[in-house]
């Protein structure tokens, strides 16, 4: 598998909306000139957008090589009417990046890269370090969980910015695997009928009823199962949602042990 870097202009008298394409068809051709000669299915490709941003802005897949013919109806997207010729190659977005600022020239060219970015080459001809810096800031922002700590950063202006550009109609969707204990609904009943209307944890009325109109609180197993606690009525307490939530995120110790001696006495 061999790394790519395309650059590409979204603005200008003959450019094709590349940023619209890849959004709304899923996939585009692409004219395979003689610097993709050996571009391969499989390969990886990251979109530089020369004008305006001067940015990589997308990482895609090669799902196929000298196409001969089009097959993708992309002249909604192609303002001045121009036809290409093949062969294509036809591109499919893994990520669309949002930090722009990170992957700018001048920052990668602080990583490694030499030259102007025109026409197409091969990442492996840069210095090693150009590689290892894109796969940095992919890995960032491809999680979450990176994100977020860059996010933390940025101004509210930026942030407001970056909302706006990443604003879905319709998101895609993403198939999550989760493991789920198979819990006693008894157990569960039992600690509900016993808390009665209250919180166990603040002691404030339930926040609303539920549909068949019983006080709507929620299981908390003291000794998360996941940490081999047992679902049991000695290790579980009813909790409105706010203490229910805030057991998972902060877990502090004083409401551990607050919760541990009331299943002492009620349990
Ligand atoms: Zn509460
Ligand atoms: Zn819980």
């Amino acid at each position: 598998m061999t790394e790519w870097i395309l650059p590409y202009n979204e603005r200008g008298k003959d450019a094709f909306r590349v940023n619209d394409a890849l959004r709304n068809l899923g996939r585009i051709e692409w004219v395979q000139n003689i610097n993709l000669t050996n571009i391969n299915t499989g390969d990886i490709v990251y979109l530089y957008e020369a004008a305006p941003v001067k940015a990589i802005r997308w990482k895609c897949k090669v799902t196929d090589v000298r196409r001969e013919d089009s097959i993708i109806d992309d002249s909604a997207y192609c303002d001045s009417g121009i036809t290409y010729d093949g062969p294509f190659i036809e591109l499919e977005p893994l990520c669309e990046y949002f930090l722009l600022q990170q992957l700018s020239l001048n920052n990668l060219r602080k990583n490694g890269y030499y030259g102007n970015m025109q026409g197409s080459c091969r990442i492996e001809r840069f210095k090693p370090e150009l590689s290892e810096y894109i796969h940095k800031i992919d890995k960032i922002q491809t999680s979450d969980e990176e994100l977020t700590k860059v996010i933390q950063k940025i101004s509210m202006q930026e942030l407001e910015k970056l909302a706006r550009s990443s604003s879905k109609r319709n998101p895609e969707v993403r198939e999550i695997k989760t493991k789920q204990y198979n819990r006693s609904v008894f157990v569960s009943a039992y600690t509900k009928r016993r808390a009665g209307k209250y919180c166990e944890l603040c002691g404030e009325m339930a926040p609303f009823l539920d549909k068949d109109g019983n006080p709507y609180l929620e299981i908390h197993h003291v000794v998360w199962l996941s940490n081999g606690g047992e679902d049991s009525i000695n290790n579980t307490v009813a909790l409105c949602p706010n203490c229910h939530k805030k057991m998972h995120i902060v877990q502090e110790s004083k409401d551990v042990h607050f919760l541990q001696k009331i299943l002492d006495y009620k349990g």
